[in-house]
């Protein structure tokens, strides 16, 4: 791990890209006119995620134009948390903003983070008003996600808040030093603390191309989310088996009882195979919710990178983290 060197810039602005291209020029201008109107010294960490189109020749074209860009080339594409992670990684800035590269969250409520940190918050969280351009099947489940893992998390995950938020120097060091492989980042935000504000905006469209979300990956994201930060999976398990074994005690004692009164009628079969049948179920789906989790503890025992940097270009001596 390393720390920031001190002639190191103000802002550090993270943008994880995956087949950005489209979106690059139009993120790149409104940043630059933003920055440079806060009057602030910043630089722009863009991380390619293993793109299949030319956003990598884009990125590079931008950090041949502007020495604040800093170019970071993964191995493969890693995903979103792990493409952020390694832009935090690189942040020289004594603040650091994830920003993601579609522009549907506006760089222009940049200023008023940075003023909510000058007034001595850790992280300012950007919190969406609105959100245009997204399904009614996507804000639901979003909901229904963050009611979910809100009862049963310990920590509390503010729903309506994405990725772009403003972290300070304390809580990115704090961030980098964890360990989790698997990194639930809205989870870890929350989980980190420190003094936190928010600022209030309305979520644009994509600017151009598509999410990189399909249904199944925000399922995946979920349950990531949820086995990071909640054992009451876990627990919900073995509550599920006290009370079925519970209920399978109570109705052993009365077909005991019947047959001892009554003798035994030698019918029978629906009501065995209905216990066979629902305890299978049971069992399978508390194996299952075991198998989640342990799958995920021999995932962060391998110890395996989170990800694996390619190149990085950059007009600054960066150090390797
Ligand atoms: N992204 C990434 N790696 C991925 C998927 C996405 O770096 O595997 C980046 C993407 O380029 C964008 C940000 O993460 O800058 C958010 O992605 P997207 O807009 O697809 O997510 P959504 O806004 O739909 O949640
Ligand atoms: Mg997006």
């Amino acid at each position: 791990m390393t720390g920031h060197s001190p002639q190191g810039p103000t802002v550090s602005v993270i943008v994880p890209c995956y087949n950005e291209s489209e979106n690059l020029p139009a993120l790149y201008a409104r940043m630059r006119d933003v920055m440079d109107s806060s009057h602030e010294e910043w630089e722009m960490i863009c991380v390619n995620d293993g793109s299949t189109d030319e956003t990598l020749d884009r990125l590079i074209q931008l950090y041949q134009e502007d020495p604040r860009v800093v170019v970071i080339d993964l191995s493969r594409n890693f995903g979103k948390e792990a493409a952020l992670t390694a832009g935090l990684a690189h942040a020289r800035g004594q603040c650091a903003i994830p920003l993601d590269a579609d522009l549907q969250d506006p760089p222009e409520i940049i200023p008023r983070m940075l003023a909510k940190w000058r007034e001595g918050f850790d992280v300012v969280n950007a919190v969406r008003i609105s959100r245009k351009g997204e399904s009614w099947l996507k804000k639901i489940s979003s909901y229904a996600f963050y009611r979910a893992i809100n009862c049963m998390s310990i920590v509390e995950i503010p729903p309506n808040t994405g990725d772009l938020r403003l972290l300070s120097r304390p809580t990115l060091d704090a961030l980098k030093a964890l360990p989790e492989r698997r990194r639930f980042m809205k989870g870890l935000f929350a989980w980190l603390g420190f003094r936190t504000a928010s600022v209030y905006y309305h979520r644009e469209p994509r600017h151009a191309g598509r999410s990189k979300w399909s249904y199944q990956k925000l399922w995946q994201f979920a349950l990531d989310g949820i086995t990071s930060f909640s054992q009451v999976p876990l627990r919900f398990a073995s509550y599920l088996g006290f009370v079925v074994s519970g209920l399978a005690s109570f109705s052993a004692i009365y077909l005991v009882a019947r047959t001892l009164l009554k003798g035994s009628p030698v019918k029978g079969y629906p009501s065995i195979m209905v216990t066979l049948l629902f305890l299978g179920g049971v069992q399978l789906m508390a194996l299952g919710v075991i198998g989640e989790y342990l799958g995920r503890t021999y995932e962060e025992c391998k110890q395996r990178p989170i990800y694996l940097v390619r190149r990085i270009w950059s007009h600054k001596d960066v150090d390797e983290a």
